[in-house]
């Protein structure tokens, strides 16, 4: 079995993968009278030796003007799924933009993952407080019904004014910013959706009744004479 060593996104890092099948594909072109362009498309089809997951890569060369290609589809992803946070009782179109940004991201497609993540925290305020009209109106509202602390709206606002920015002004955001606001956005996430299921889970709990014969023993009892 031949096997080449390469990204694998079900186990997110480097793993041995079965080569499946190669097929390379050559051809040449006249681009000036008895000058030909030379291009190589050599396809590799993959399946890791760890979880099974396959993937195509592609490399392209083309000579004489030195041009090369690396393609691989699905692409790399370079921030693991938050399995915790998809696991949360997020709503349908929550849990499907999160989704669309995680799809965004390995493509370097910022633009539209900032976005994204404007049109999530929205969604989600909205679900947890109805709609109050603007961004701005719905996130002070989320602070006041205290889903979010002061310093969360803080960096709410910032998040907003970058999702703006890259909406309505063209702003491109680099891929530092975007994995910034993903990490706002996922903490956001947390607070609202699990501390939810946290409070839940210990409701179901039924605690032993408190004692109140215990409370009378001991000094504090004003009618204890020891
Ligand atoms: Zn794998």
């Amino acid at each position: 079995m031949k096997t080449i060593r390469t990204h694998c996104n079900g186990c997110f890092g480097q793993r041995d993968h079965e080569v499946l099948h190669r097929e390379i594909v050559e051809r040449y072109e006249e681009f000036a009278p008895g000058d030909f362009e030379h291009r190589r498309d050599e396809y590799i089809l993959v399946k890791c030796c760890g979880c099974q997951s396959v993937a195509l890569l592609h490399d392209m060369t083309s000579m004489p003007f030195s041009e090369w290609a690396h393609n691989r589809y699905p692409p790399e992803e370079t921030r693991q799924r938050p399995e915790r946070i998809f696991s949360l009782p997020l709503e349908r179109d929550v849990n499907s933009l999160l989704n669309e940004i995680y799809t965004a991201l390995p493509s370097h497609l910022y633009r539209l993952v900032v976005m994204g993540i404007r049109s999530l925290l929205e969604r989600i305020m909205i679900h947890k407080n109805g709609d109050c009209g603007t961004f701005r109106e719905n996130l002070r509202s989320f602070l006041d019904m205290n889903f979010i602390s002061k310093s969360d709206f803080d960096l709410l606002v910032k998040a907003f004014e970058v999702g703006h920015a890259a909406t309505h002004r063209g702003y491109d955001p680099s891929r530092e910013e975007a994995l910034l606001l993903l990490d706002i956005a996922e903490h956001i996430m947390e607070c609202v959706y699990a501390n939810a299921e946290r409070a839940e889970r210990l409701n179901q709990h039924s605690l032993p009744p408190r004692q109140k014969a215990e409370r009378t023993k001991g000094k504090l009892n004003p009618n204890d004479k020891t």
